[in-house]
């Protein structure tokens, strides 16, 4: 085998996906696995996607695809983005890419240089620290503490710009908190950003029809028009409607980016497939109803396991705006040991002694870069999380 490339190094499996393996692997064993662990929608793909991908491929659309994207799917886009974000886009400042995370991937490689360094709200989801480095570039945390209920403080961006700073990330809803960012908080953010006239904002909005209670998501490119030739606007099909396996992601920003994101997605994928494109253009001109009626669903199960967690002790949570994840800090859980004889001193301890005790998947928290937490996904039936729930409680109960 020849020698590992050294961009390779620090590069981590994804901790969400290694526990999702480790259930499937209890699983097979006859286990009966609940799987908290996946941020993947329960729902399916809506009907009319599916419809639209085989009309595609019926009619022969299953040759080479432009790299950039279809005519058709950016016009959708572009439609999305003025539709749900009062931001224009015209079809030169939209590509299409295999997912939002090849959207992120495609995007640093095209503007990271070694020692480059991008600033990361923490925690965070897993993905994005890698692909900083893989991309030469330096991941920089910044807290955002669960006592600012999860979010990036002003105060605090501004003292991790450097000279050195290419990116700030934004991720609100976030992956794995769920806390997402009113007006006024993304005003102050803003705020900061035009200070700092060198760097760049990737505004990762994978989440944004999920949010609950009557929150208004915001985008910052819209809450600040002054700051629209700076930012990069991502999202997807996967979240929203539920196509994580079609895999599509798409962003929106200043042409040049664009057309470097486009070169680079050129070279690494040829475009993306035909009859996904054709599904995506389905589901963001199709009926946008099946949002609402699912994030009502979702509000449903996350006020019930929040209720069920408060009732158990030792267990602290903050409640999220949007997104289909709860952190739990489990600080007063550490020191202690669990019924089947494991010491917890880290969230890492407390996941695995949960999995193999009482066989429920959730993610520590030190994955995302913040502990001692672990990270719920209520994305799956009431049943599972009622389980879940219970089962959680048991375990902690039963710590001496
Ligand atoms: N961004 C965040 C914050 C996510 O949580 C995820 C998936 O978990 C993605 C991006 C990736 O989405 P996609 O399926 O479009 O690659």
């Amino acid at each position: 085998m020849p020698a590992i490339a050294e961009r390779l190094k620090n590069v981590s499996i994804s901790a969400s996906a290694a526990m999702t393996q480790r259930a499937r692997d209890l699983a097979a064993k006859g286990v009966k696995v609940v799987s908290l662990s996946s941020g993947e929608p329960d729902f399916p793909t809506p009907i009319h996607a599916i419809e639209a991908a085989h009309a595609a491929a019926l009619a022969g659309d299953t040759k080479y695809p432009p790299m950039d994207g279809t005519p058709a799917l950016k016009a959708a886009i572009a439609n999305k983005f003025k539709r749900d974000n009062n931001l224009n886009y015209d079809a030169s400042q939209i590509v299409v890419s295999g997912g939002g995370k090849q959207v992120i991937f495609n995007a640093m490689l095209a503007t990271c240089n070694p020692g480059d360094e991008v600033v990361i709200p923490t925690p965070s989801w897993v993905s994005y620290a890698d692909i900083v480095k893989f991309a030469g570039g330096i991941p920089v945390p910044v807290a955002c503490p669960q006592q600012a209920g999860f979010k990036l403080r002003a105060e605090d961006l501004e003292a991790a710009i450097t000279p050195r700073t290419k990116w700030l990330f934004l991720n609100f809803p976030s992956n794995p908190t769920g806390a997402a960012c009113s007006r006024a908080e993304m005003a102050a953010i803003a705020e900061v950003m035009l200070r700092h006239p060198h760097v760049w904002i990737m505004t990762d909005d994978i989440y944004e029809h999920l949010v609950y209670d009557g929150f208004e998501f915001c985008t910052i490119a819209e809450v600040e028009p002054r700051l629209y030739d700076r930012v990069l606007t991502m999202n997807g099909v996967s979240k929203a409607y539920a196509m994580t396996g079609w895999r599509l992601g798409f962003c929106g920003g200043p042409k040049d980016l664009i057309a470097a994101i486009s070169n680079v997605n050129g070279q690494n994928s040829g475009g993306i497939t035909t009859v996904t494109q054709a599904a995506a253009t389905a589901a963001l001109k199709g009926p946008q109803d099946l949002l609402k009626t699912r994030a009502e669903i979702y509000k449903e199960r996350r006020d019930f396991v929040l209720g069920k967690l408060a009732e158990i002790e030792g267990l602290r949570c903050h409640k999220p705006e949007g997104a289909f994840y709860i952190f739990p800090n489990i600080a007063e859980l550490i020191g202690k040991t669990s019924k089947g004889g494991r010491k917890i001193e880290t969230d890492v301890d407390f996941v695995m002694a949960l999995v193999d005790e009482h066989h429920v998947a959730t993610v520590q928290g030190a994955a995302y870069g913040m502990s001692p937490f672990f990270r719920i996904s209520y994305a799956t039936s009431m049943e599972q999380l009622a389980e879940a729930c219970a089962r959680i409680a048991q375990f902690c109960k039963d710590m001496k």
